[in-house]
């Protein structure tokens, strides 16, 4: 026989990982867990419990107890009364708990393995190569930010107890990506893992104990989702950090709308898979593989939309059908099993659905043709589904927008790389983004362009702790990892009202529409970087602090705010320019203002009443606060960061695109700038609502602005009935961030209102700041707020 031949014919021989360690632990427990709270165990108060099964077998692995209010709110308790005795450890002493918890995983790392696969149905390889190997990572990594913390983050502190919630597709990795930040910047924590996989979690929590942290410091409640919404609306709880679906975020954000709890949401995806006509090809299918059969492509980043040059696109889809007829489907402890089973039968059903879908759409399907294992325990079809890819597929179709959460990739061609970019940024998601070219010019062209908290350029599904992760738009906030991950568990020490508070009387001013009879004094609407008349044709009245007529502003409506917003896209042009050139129009635009520093100050007097003395301070505290900016547009620079590959990851600081500013009564000139600049100094366009009775602040700065080669559509003003133009900015689709100084109603209406696109929001929460205090109202912690973190994965070598 040739060799060939016995190349062409060899078939894989079993290799099953044995079981017995993961069999003897459940044995040891007999099958029954109830929660870890104060550092004990005990049985939820209801007596509830509920099943655990393996996906892959159907047969029940373990119950578990359903932790209820009183549990949660034990845990909770616990939380917050070890919170102050945790948070006082030196960043050493944490430090040396996160090792030991590292040393204690990587100790039990076969183990966690193999029960990871049993009790989510993803294969051995992946839970022993890589989740397992990530999560100990992950915490030797967050052990040295613990020991550093005081030197790296001196002017932040820990917010408490934190409550955590995480999804079933990487049941201890997303507990690692959590419970190591959080402990290492000193938070305490209570955390759910999902109904269907809490066993690696709870086997952690046996860590917990094993290494000694102290009673409180974790503790976990296992549930449904009830059990997350009781957390979500636990007063104690300072901070939610989810993972999950898109909904339930959404939810989680309208619960907590009026609270002061910090949030952090990692939602879904529909991820771009871009293959150019120069890709090395034969990598790239390897990728694609990668990208979107890796857990079943139950993965919130899957590669699930590929996008292939149409010159390659023929060469690709028929080298992509000849390797995935090549995919091997099956027991998941299999150690040479590529894809093992979908997390239970429900999640089975919605893929199939969404299959369904595609075909009565007119997409072509191509699926693996192997056998599927039967459900050993029920004899029937067992939890699985295979591999598939749809031609063919329209851009607007439903299995191109909604994520499926499943192996099932749908593919699209493009004749260029502005196309390309087009229908990669056509979703209402923006987690990730892989990018295969070998003109490196070319991929780093297309990185920035992309709409993705994550690219990777050739390469992808590559994790690791020193890296941020986390999306754009509805793929939701915050990062998780790195330097950048951190901040997420920390808050400025400064917060809050403070001496320099200036007290104003609004209660004077009449804020009565009227239709101006005589002379038009209306100062008009500022957008696109002309003077509009507001489409009402109404004004409202503003009156000095004596009670005199001041003149009048424009009424501004939904209307306006509509022709702001589109203003505000038009000039995304500010977003591409250069760090030094915003800097210089910045300056020009201190310059310009101290030019007419006596007229504002004369116009804050006689608007608020302040004496002339503190409307000068407010004026010169304005224009020392544009040199900050100015300063800081060009020195808000990324990191690089060196995860262990050959290879580089470069967290780029990019701006949100349009924002909305509703800005606050009180220090109306500065309180004003203190929200614009950092905004538009890091290269975003913003739609700003100015203070209702001290408008004539804004539309004077206007002239400042006209005068200091702003971009036309950077800056948009409308005035009006501030909470009403909150409101519709809160609403606007087009709008991806929103920032609101104002009372704690219209902050919390804001919250609520701003979840259809998921807005990135900032809120006061009605609380006043104290907006001549530097260390409050101005620096880094702003630049961040108006930036949103993106890694751009770069492998090199050959
Ligand atoms: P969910 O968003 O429902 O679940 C994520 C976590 O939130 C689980 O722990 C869940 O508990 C909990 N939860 C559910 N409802 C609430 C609530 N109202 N308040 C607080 N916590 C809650 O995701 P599913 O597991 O139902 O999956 C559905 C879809 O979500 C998937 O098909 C997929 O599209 C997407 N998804 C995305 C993930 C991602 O990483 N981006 C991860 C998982 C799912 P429990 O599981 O016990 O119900």
């Amino acid at each position: 026989m040739e060799i060939i031949e016995i190349f062409e014919t060899m078939e894989y021989s079993p290799a099953p990982e044995n079981p017995a360690l993961a069999l003897e632990w459940l044995k040891e427990h007999k099958s029954k867990f109830g929660l870890f709270i104060n550092g004990k165990w005990c049985k939820a108060k209801s007596g509830k419990v509920f099943s655990t099964d393996n996906p892959a077998s159907g047969k029940k692995l373990a119950s578990i107890s359903e932790a209820g209010k009183s549990d949660v709110d034990s845990a909770v308790r616990a939380a917050k009364l070890a919170f102050p005795k945790w948070k006082a450890l030196s960043g050493h002493e944490r430090a040396r708990y996160l090792y030991a918890l590292a040393r204690q995983l990587q100790k039990h790392s076969r183990l966690f393995a193999v029960l990871e696969t049993m009790d989510n149905g993803k294969t051995i390889r992946e839970t022993r190569d890589i989740d397992i190997p990530l999560v100990i990572r992950h915490f030797y990594h967050h052990a040295g930010w613990a020991q550093l913390l005081e030197s790296e983050f001196p002017e932040h502190t820990a917010f408490g107890p934190v409550g955590q919630i995480i999804p079933w597709n990487f049941p201890l990795l997303m507990l690692s990506w959590k419970v190591a930040p959080a402990l290492a910047a000193g938070n305490t924590v209570v955390l759910k893992p999902a109904e269907y996989t809490s066993l690696t979690a709870l086997l952690f929590a046996e860590i917990c104990s094993q290494v000694g942290l102290p009673p409180g410091v974790f503790n976990l409640v296992t549930g449904p989702g009830q059990t997350g919404s009781l957390m979500v609306n636990h007063s104690d709880l300072k901070k939610i950090a989810f993972t999950g679906s898109t909904d339930v975020g959404r939810l989680i954000r309208e619960a907590t709308a009026d609270t002061d709890k910090k949030l952090t949401l990692e939602l879904g995806g529909k991820s771009p898979f871009i293959i150019f006509e120069d890709a090395d090809l034969d990598s790239a299918i390897e990728g694609l593989v990668d990208a979107i059969w890796f857990n079943q492509g139950q993965v919130c980043c899957a590669g699930s939309r590929l996008l292939v040059h149409e010159s390659v696109a023929k060469k690709v889809i028929d080298r992509l059908k000849r390797r995935m007829a090549k995919l091997r489907v099956g027991d998941p402890l299999d150690k040479s099993m590529d894809m093992g089973a979908i997390i239970a039968p429900i999640q089975k059903e919605r893929i199939q659905n969404l299959v369904d879908q595609g075909k009565k759409e007119g997409a072509a399907i191509w699926q693996w043709e192997g056998k599927l294992p039967q459900n050993a325990e029920k004899k029937g079809d067992g939890c699985y589904f295979p591999p598939t890819l749809f031609t063919n597929v329209s851009p607007a179709s439903i299995i191109a927008q909604t994520e499926i959460f499943g192996p099932v990739l749908v593919s699209m061609t493009f004749r260029t790389p502005d196309e390309a970019v087009m229908l990669a940024n056509n979703s209402a998601y923006g987690l990730a983004a892989s990018v295969w070219s070998e003109n490196i010019n070319q991929a780093l062209h297309v990185a920035p362009k992309l709409k993705a908290g994550v690219v990777w350029i050739n390469c992808t599904n590559q994790f690791d702790a020193s890296v941020g992760f986390g999306g754009y738009r509805e793929s939701g906030y915050g990062r998780e990892g790195g330097h950048e991950g951190m901040f997420e568990y920390l808050k400025p020490k400064k917060s809050g009202i403070s001496k320099n508070q200036i007290r104003i009387s609004v209660a004077k001013v009449k804020a009565s529409a009227t239709t101006s009879l005589s002379l038009d004094r209306t100062a008009k609407l500022y957008i696109g970087g002309k003077q509009a008349r507001p489409d009402s044709g109404y004004s409202l009245n503003v009156v000095n602090a004596d009670g005199s007529l001041a003149g009048e502003i424009g009424d501004g409506n939904r209307k306006d705010i509509r022709n702001a917003v589109e203003a505000a896209h038009k000039a995304s042009g500010w977003q591409s320019s250069t760090p030094h050139l915003r800097a210089q129009i910045l300056y020009f635009l201190a310059e310009n203002l101290e030019t007419r520093a006596v007229e504002f100050k004369n116009r804050i007097t006689q608007l608020t009443g302040v004496t002339e003395k503190q409307a000068a301070l407010e004026v010169k505290t304005a224009v020392s606060r544009i040199f900050t900016y100015a300063a800081l547009a060009d020195k808000h620079e990324g990191l690089i960061h060196q995860p262990p590959m050959r290879g580089l990851a470069l967290a780029l600081n990019e701006p949100i695109g349009v924002l909305g500013l509703v800005c606050p009564d009180e220090a109306p000139l500065l309180s004003m700038l203190s929200m614009l600049l950092p905004a538009i100094a890091m290269g975003n366009s913003v739609v700003l609502v100015p203070s209702r009775p001290f408008a004539l602040v804004a539309t004077d700065f206007y002239q400042v602005l006209e005068t200091s080669d702003v971009p036309s559509g950077v800056v948009n003003i409308v005035t009006g009935d501030s909470a009403k133009l909150g409101t519709v900015l809160a609403k606007h689709d087009d709008v991806a961030g929103l920032w609101v100084a104002g009372t704690k109603t219209e902050c919390t209406e804001a919250c609520k209102l701003s979840t259809g696109n998921m807005k990135i929001i900032w809120t006061n929460n009605g609380k006043q700041l104290d907006w001549f205090d530097n260390q409050q109202s101005e620096g880094r912690e702003w630049m961040r707020r108006a930036s949103q973190v993106k890694n751009v994965w770069i492998p090199y070598g050959e």
